[in-house]
């Protein structure tokens, strides 16, 4: 691309494990829904830390919360009591369907703990039952486990062999989820819209009917909603879109806009865990936690699922009009502030390359489409702005 690299991607260059092609840009400083390069650029940014900040950068709430904890408390272990991790489960416990929390450090890790209690309900409760039941173009994060329950081979193939206990089927194929369960089977796992494996919606019924049959089967119904939980879709739980509620769900990237977090959450029936059958060493940290806290505080009190509703649709509405205008564009689709664009062709990354040219971030989600995750507390001026820029990229030499 005959990019000159920096002095900070040079050294990156020497001393990183190449595990992601990073974009020649190196970030400083972000407010609200805006980012800085290392020469002072500015950048509207759609891709906000892959749907973590959701509050955008350094909002008052987050950072004043998180300033107070470092100097009061910052890590004891999970044998003593801390205020922080109580507050936002109480908080948590209110606003959703579910009973009882355990946090993490990370998404990947909020599903492990996920597996572990659905084994543990099976070992319990359902005679040794075990077994997983995920979809396919499913992304359930990086640890071996979990890249086993996600159903994509460019995440298997390099790994294998992968552990036991994880079945992959079609998405919105309920009868796949049927003809793959036996009596080994402990829980389905599911995203309620598919975020890394290309923003893909479920299907009218299809939700509705895997909780009614794993109702049926006494399996438990896992939620990912690792993505699409706090208020990214425009409620503050994806679920509550669908008429359905899961036995367990999974929360982390924006949970605490931007402090590493994971939480597990059950309803009663299935919170079948014991003292020392899992645990964590920093999960629940107080400083993650108070960030938690005062993101999902700020998130509820302010009503931030309307406006993630309303500009959203803007957001929508906007890239639809792209769509009419430009021939190449052959999908728009999505919810709440997590849409993707799909074209004819694969010019994701020289879109990207453009928008990032003109002072906006966006996500290549595939060879063939991008993906829009902007901070949840965006305004109208801001999704113009980026649809502006958009545009003009769409318009240059791209396709
Ligand atoms: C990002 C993501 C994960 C993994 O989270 P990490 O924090 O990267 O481990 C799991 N599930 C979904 C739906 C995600 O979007």
């Amino acid at each position: 691309m005959g990019v000159r690299m920096s002095h900070w991607q040079e050294l990156e260059n020497r001393y990183f494990m190449h595990t992601v092609e990073r974009i020649p840009l190196t970030l400083v400083k972000g407010r609200g829904a805006w980012v800085w390069d290392e020469d002072g650029r500015k950048y509207l940014d759609f891709v906000a830390g892959w749907a973590v900040d959701s509050l955008g950068h350094c909002h008052p709430a987050v950072t004043g919360a998180v300033m107070e904890q470092v100097q009061t408390l910052i890590h004891t272990s999970n044998q003593f009591y801390t205020i922080p991790q109580i507050q936002l489960a109480e908080l948590l416990v209110q606003h959703s369907c579910l009973d009882k929390v355990f946090f993490s450090n990370s998404g990947a890790e909020a599903n492990e703990g996920a597996v572990k209690l659905a084994r543990r309900y099976g070992k319990c409760c359902r005679d040794g039952a075990y077994e997983v039941v995920t979809a396919r173009n499913s992304f359930h994060g990086r640890t071996l486990a979990m890249v086993a329950a996600t159903g994509q081979d460019k995440h298997q193939q390099p790994h294998l062999p992968l552990p036991v206990g994880f079945v992959n089927v079609e998405y919105n194929d309920i009868e796949a989820i049927k003809a793959a369960a036996t009596k080994k089977t402990c829980a389905v796992m599911l995203e309620l819209v598919q975020g890394e494996g290309g923003v893909n919606l479920p299907e009218e019924g299809y939700l509705t009917a895997v909780r009614a049959w794993c109702d049926k089967q006494d399996i438990l119904l896992i939620l990912d909603e690792i993505q699409t939980g706090v208020a990214r879709l425009g409620t503050l739980f994806a679920y509550e879109q669908f008429g359905i509620e899961p036995d367990i769900m999974t929360l982390a990237k924006g949970l605490a806009s931007g402090i590493p977090i994971g939480a597990t959450l059950a309803k009663n029936g299935a919170s079948v865990f014991s003292p020392g059958e899992h645990g964590s060493t920093f999960g629940g940290n107080p400083v993650a936690c108070a960030a938690g806290y005062a993101t999902l505080k700020f998130i509820i009190e302010n009503a931030i699922a309307g406006n993630v509703k309303e500009v959203g649709n803007y957001l929508a509405s906007g890239l639809e009009k792209l769509k009419r205008e430009f021939s190449f564009i052959t999908d728009v689709r999505g919810g709440g502030l997590l849409m993707a664009m799909e074209f004819s062709s694969d010019i994701a990354q020289s879109v990207v390359m453009a928008c990032l040219d003109r002072g906006l971030l966006v996500n290549r989600l595939k060879p063939n489409a991008l993906r829009f995750m902007p901070p949840l507390i965006i305004g109208k001026g801001e999704v113009d702005e980026a649809l502006d820029i958009l545009e003009q990229a769409l318009s240059g030499p791209v396709a």
